[in-house]
Formats: structure tokens, sequence, C-alpha cells
């Protein structure tokens, strides 16, 4: 019997479950890279469409784990020293956390954990694991690859409008029984004509420009190794060398790449003085790609028209972080990769995985982090260690 210590965010304050505005998700069996959906062994333990992301919904994973015999211990208390989390973590062979609510694996809680073998993030990005220290105890970390990259991509479309368009702000107006036109559309414009570039262009960041392709704008994208000519043919791409030529080409700048120490501060205070007065920032990737005091800094005084995203350091946010009251910002809590239909597949993602580590068969390569004691898989191309 293994002990499966699994850290979920809190039920809904109206209580569990929901009720569902919709009756049914539409089913996707492929990404746009052709990898399949999560393909797990019936019974898939929840429908999907429910909310399973949270402490009741616990993945849909009660029927295996009572199925399997394993003790299964779902919590959200995760932080400090009195908490459950830590409380269990001796205990546990396997851990699943969520980057919406992360349980930071730091080394001092992996050297608490002496019995653990896998790490497992329920969605996408396992920086809340300290690799290094995960593999020098060979421990396995993996994750969902491609189980919510659209419903990013779709967020920073989404961000990308709001901002541009001054949709909040003009919501707000509407709310509150105002039909000032003229304080709504002071600060909107059409995103037509103007450059968006990425800096990151896998999974999110390329369904990002695809999806951008036909609102007539112009693509540029960074990254270390270049798109194939046909892609870039496709969507009429301008590649950058680095970040710091990419920003001051273009209007719009979205962070589209993993956290890991060199790209930790990337857009600190000289990065963005680089970008051009007006011009808006949007991350939906990690906080702390950020200097996030440069970004209130750089909002404020006007040089930025606005920042969008989702992520925050550390999760949840404190009440009093910056970003929740700073002027022209489209924040939102961490959603945008644990939807509905995101969650339906990164918990059957999450049952495959776990399903071949107790099978002894070997975890898709793509959902692989570390193993073996060094990087692997998705991981040796997309996270470096300290
Ligand atoms: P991918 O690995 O598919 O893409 C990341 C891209 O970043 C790669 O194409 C890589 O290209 C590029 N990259 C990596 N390092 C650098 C660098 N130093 N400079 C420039 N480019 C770099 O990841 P995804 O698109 O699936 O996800 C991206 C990130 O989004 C995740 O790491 C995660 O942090 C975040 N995410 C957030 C979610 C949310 O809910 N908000 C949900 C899912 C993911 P190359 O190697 O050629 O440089």
């Amino acid at each position: 019997m293994a002990t499966v210590l699994c850290v979920l965010y809190p039920d809904p304050i109206d209580g569990y479950p929901p009720r569902y505005v919709r009756d049914a998700i539409p089913v996707i069996t492929h990404y746009a890279d052709g990898q399949t959906a999560p393909t797990p062994k019936e019974p898939l333990g929840f429908k999907p469409g429910e909310l399973v992301g949270c402490v009741s919904g616990a993945l849909g994973l009660h029927q295996y784990m009572e199925a399997s015999g394993h003790r299964f211990i779902v919590t959200s208390d995760k932080d400090g020293p009195d908490s459950e989390f830590e409380k269990w973590l001796p205990e546990a062979d396997v851990v699943i956390s969520q980057p919406f609510w992360p349980a930071y694996l730091s080394a001092e809680r992996i050297a608490k954990a002496k019995k653990l073998k896998l790490a497992l993030t329920a969605g996408i990005g396992s920086d809340h694991v300290d690799l290094a220290a995960a593999a020098r105890a060979n421990i396995v970390v993996a994750e969902v690859t491609g189980s919510n990259s659209i419903g990013v991509a779709e967020h920073v479309v989404m961000s990308t409008l709001a901002l541009v368009r001054n949709f909040l702000p003009s919501h707000r107006f509407a709310e509150q029984g105002g039909w000032n036109i003229a304080d709504c559309v002071s600060r909107s414009y059409d995103i037509e004509g103007m450059h968006f570039g990425t800096v990151g262009a896998g999974r999110i960041g390329l369904a990002v420009l695809r999806r951008l392709k036909p609102f007539g704008l112009t693509l540029h994208y960074t990254q270390r190794h270049r798109l194939g000519a046909d892609v870039e043919r496709e969507l009429d791409l301008i590649y950058h060398p680095d970040a710091a030529s990419l920003a001051s080409a273009v209007d719009i700048v979205n962070l589209q790449i993993p956290l890991y120490p060199s790209t930790e501060n990337l857009f600190d205070a000289a990065m963005l003085a680089r970008m051009r007065r007006g011009a808006y920032l949007i991350n939906t990737a990690r906080a702390q790609l950020v200097d996030r005091d440069a970004v209130v800094d750089a909002v404020t005084s006007g040089h930025l028209a606005g920042y969008a995203g989702d992520v925050w350091f550390p999760e949840p946010a404190p009440a009093n972080h910056p970003w929740r009251t700073m002027p022209f910002n489209g924040m939102t809590p961490h959603v945008s990769g644990t939807s509905l239909s995101g969650q339906a597949r990164y918990a059957a993602g999450t049952l495959e995985i776990l399903q071949c580590f107790f099978d002894g068969k070997p975890i898709r390569p793509e959902y692989l982090i570390v193993d073996n004691g060094t990087l692997a898989g998705t991981g040796a191309k997309s996270y470096e260690m300290k």
C-alpha cells in the first residue's frame, strides 16, 4: 500500500458540487502537435466537465485509490510547518499538486520526504518542485504536458483584447450605471495592425500566434531554437535572437517560457524600459519571470499601458499583493489552465501517470520532467537545473 498525498484548491464557497451551466464538454482526442490526449485505463472515475480540481473533486481519483488499496490523502492545507501537507509528507510515496495551488516542494521539504518516489503535477509547469533536489533524491517528476495549453492560449488572446480594447474599465462603467463613452474609449484601441511578440513559441506560444493571425497583427517571436521555415512562412513570423530585441519592436509582449534559474527576472526594470511607451505585457507563464515591483512602477508611471495574466508569487497571492490593485491590470487568480475543459484532461493524465507508475510501466516521455536522477523527456527540453 502506498500513501498518495494530493494537494488541491479549496471547494467553491457555495459548496460542492456546483450547479453546472453546461451538460457536457467537447471531446478532444489529439493536440496540435499530434500528441494524443491522456488515455488512462477505465474507469475514469469522473464525468468530463465535472469540477475535479478542488478537494471534493479529488481529480476523480477516489475510485482508483480505493480499488488499488492506496491511502489517499487530499488536502488544500499546504503552507507552513503545521500544515496537513507537512504532516503527511514524511509518509508520502507520491505527491500530487497543481500549479494553481502549488504545494512547494523545496529542497528542505524533499529532505523530509524520505519515501517520496513521484512528484506529479496535475497540470503543466513543475517549477514549484526543486528539480535539482528531486533529481538528487531520485524522485520522478512528471506533469500532464499538453493538457491545458489551449486554455492558456485562449486566456492570452482574451487578455490581449481586454487590455488593448480597455474592456474591464468599460465593463465597470456599465455595471455601475454609467454611460461614459469618452472615459471608456480614451484608452481603447483596435489590435488590428499592431505588433505582437511572444517570448517562447512552444505549445502555448505557438497556439497564441495561430489564434491571433486572423486579427491582422504582425507577429514576432523569440526562443533559443527557431521554428521551422514552413511555420514562419505560414504565420509571417519575425524572429528575434533574444527577448531584448523583441521587447523594443512590438506593442504587445507575451511571456510563454518556463521558469528556471536563468529565466527568473528576465523582465526586470531594464527590460521593461526597452518596451515601447504604451506597450502591454501579458504573462500567463510564471510570475517570477518579471520583477514584481518594476511592473507596478512601469504601469503606474504610464510607461506600460497595461499588464495582464494569471500567475503570481507566491500562490495564493497575499491579499495585499500590489498587482491586485495596480492600475490597468487584467489579473485573475491562476485559472487559465484549470477550466472544466482543462481539468478533464489533466485529471485523466494524472490517472494515466499513476497507473503507469504503480503498474511499473513507462510514463510517456512527454510527461517526464525528471527521471533517473536527471532531467528527462519534456524536462530535458524545457528546463535547466541549478
Ligand atoms: P513549451 O515547453 O511547449 O514551450 C516553451 C517554449 O519556451 C519553448 O518553445 C522554448 O523554446 C522556449 N524557451 C525556453 N527557454 C527559453 C529562453 N530562455 N528564452 C526564450 N525561449 C525559451 O511549454 P508550454 O508552451 O506548454 O508552456 C510554457 C509555460 O507556460 C510553462 O512552462 C508554464 O510555466 C506556463 N503554463 C501556465 C499555465 C497557466 O495555467 N497559467 C498552464 C500551462 C503552462 P527553446 O527551447 O527553443 O528556447
